[in-house]
């Protein structure tokens, strides 16, 4: 005790308090209201704060304690300071201005849903560790399976079967190890640095990072070029020439990434076509649906994924457009075995009876990590508190409000619609002639830069908020619907403020 001032951290002192159990039920019915009542102010409050945090890097170590308190502090001074420190660094993502990246969708069942798993708190890694977390996931799995209408091969009613991952990243690097070791042997493991892997320009890093992980040779890595002229689809005929020319260097084409709604203009790829092409060289096929999935549950999108029945396995985010919270990816495999084959490990601790008799799904062996949490309650209760009829609404609405915007862009002479929307994402930018100066072939790095000027604009001024890509060379505005608290006039705002903001960029320019 006499070595106070050299100590550093938490500091000792001598008046410990009285020490009650982290999980005594009526503190936690009392402090649970009180969270509830915080977050459900802070929904009803959400369009006072600016959608796009506004603070510096290192902002909050300026403000907080350098060491953990010593003695408990109650939950209400907690609070206090997320409200004074916390949510001026969050960025809004449930706020009803949010059009960034893709949405994070949240609902009270995803959230009820969430919290609920997090109340019974079970590691789930094996059936027997928890029977209803397990056969509640293969349930749910063939339920939206049935709804997206995926072929039977990819259910458990069928040979398949589906799983929940946390990430579509989590869930590309468990099927091309599947692949990888399903070809190897077949070709012998000396073979690993002969294996390529297949995608676009427009696949998520997602797929470079996976092969990263699975051990895939990095000068074996396609990312096949593609253009506006097609609108940035995948071309079947250039991913056969790339495999031909592959295989004359004796290279072994091992996995493809097709994606169904890409990241930056939610393009969709030609799935039976490239399907067809995988065929004749004995490849994997992935269906990347990550944003996009889940609008194949109304019949009017579901041409989207036709094809799909030619593919090894398909994957869609239910945390970003399916109000399910973070994280919530959706994996469906046409052969469990291969992927259990890949991901399987038995230790003698984990051996149990309903493992042993084969009779029961064990999802430890289905993903990268062992403990798992209890995900498919909260798909559960958004599936069953909406219904697939409410869900179709919801994912129309936003589809609606995405035509409102792209008709205002569309009819304004500034703007331009630089790919046509399939869903609920608008890409857009000033348009070339919008610029009375505009140096004609070579004007590219301007008009680029008038819009780079014009997306910081808005979001410096908090009121929504938006993201960007670089497709062909262009640099395009993505107005990307789906926050769950957005209505029209959320959306006839934005189209102000990109209005009012562009006005002001552009006189600077004429
Ligand atoms: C968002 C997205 C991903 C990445 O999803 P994670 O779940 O964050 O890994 C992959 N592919 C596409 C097409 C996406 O839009």
């Amino acid at each position: 005790m006499g070595s106070l001032e050299f100590h550093h951290g938490p500091v000792e002192n001598n008046c410990d308090p009285p020490m009650t159990n982290p999980l005594d039920p009526e503190e936690f019915r009392r402090q649970g209201h009180i969270m509830i009542d915080f977050i459900a102010d802070y929904f009803k409050n959400i369009e006072k704060y600016p959608v796009l945090s506004q603070v510096q890097p290192g902002y909050l170590k300026k403000r907080l304690p350098e060491s953990a308190p010593y003695n408990p502090e109650p939950i209400e001074t907690i609070l206090q300071d997320v409200r004074y420190h916390i949510v001026p660094g969050i960025t809004h993502w449930q706020s009803p201005s949010y059009f960034g990246y893709f949405p994070s969708s949240g609902s009270i069942a995803g959230f009820l849903g969430e919290m609920l798993s997090t109340g019974f708190n079970v590691v789930g890694f094996n059936w027997m560790s928890s029977p209803a977390a397990t056969e509640l996931e293969s349930i749910v799995m063939d339920w939206l399976g049935d709804m997206l209408q995926l072929p039977k091969s990819f259910l458990f009613s069928g040979k398949g079967g589906g799983v929940l991952q946390g990430t579509t990243c989590e869930a590309i690097v468990c099927t091309m190890a599947a692949a990888r070791d399903q070809m190897l042997s077949r070709i012998g493991k000396d073979n690993i640095g002969r294996l390529v892997v297949y995608g676009s320009d427009q696949t998520h890093s997602a797929l470079k990072k996976a092969s990263q992980i699975v051990g895939i040779h990095p000068g074996n890595f396609r990312a096949i070029n593609t253009a506006q002229s097609t609108e940035f689809a995948l071309s079947p005929e250039l991913l056969r020439l790339t495999i031909c020319s592959d295989i004359e260097k004796g290279l072994v084409p091992l996995f493809l990434c097709a994606t169904m709604g890409t990241t930056a203009t939610t393009s969709v790829d030609p799935l039976g076509a490239l399907c067809d092409v995988a065929k004749d060289y004995g490849m994997w096929v992935h269906v990347d649906a990550a944003y996009a999935g889940s609008v194949c549950i109304c019949p009017e999108f579901r041409h989207f994924i036709e094809g799909v029945e030619g593919a090894n396995s398909f994957s869609f985010n239910a945390h970003k457009w399916f109000f399910t919270t973070l994280d919530c990816c959706c994996l469906w495999v046409k052969n469990p075995t291969a992927l259990i084959d890949s991901l399987s490990t038995n230790p003698e601790f984990l051996r149990n009876k309903a493992s042993d008799s084969k009779q029961v799904v064990d999802y430890k062996d289905w993903q990268i990590a062992l403990s798992r949490r209890f995900r498919a309650l909260k798909l559960w209760l958004v599936l069953r508190s909406y219904g697939v009829a409410n869900l179709r609404n919801f994912l129309r609405s936003h589809v609606k409000m995405a035509e409102i915007f792209e008709r205002l862009v569309r009819e304004n002479k500034w703007f331009e619609v630089v790919v046509p929307r399939n869903f609920a994402m608008v890409c857009f930018r000033i348009s070339p002639s919008a610029i009375s100066k505009y140096p004609g072939d070579d004007g590219n790095a301007l008009i680029n830069e008038v819009n780079c000027k014009l997306l910081e604009a808005i979001n410096a001024s908090g009121n929504v908020y938006m993201t960007h890509a670089v497709v062909g060379g262009m640099y395009v505005l993505r107005c990307a619907i789906g926050a769950t608290l957005t209505e029209e006039k959320h959306v006839l705002m934005a189209w102000k403020v990109v209005h009012d903001h562009a006005d002001a960029v552009l006189s600077t320019y004429q």
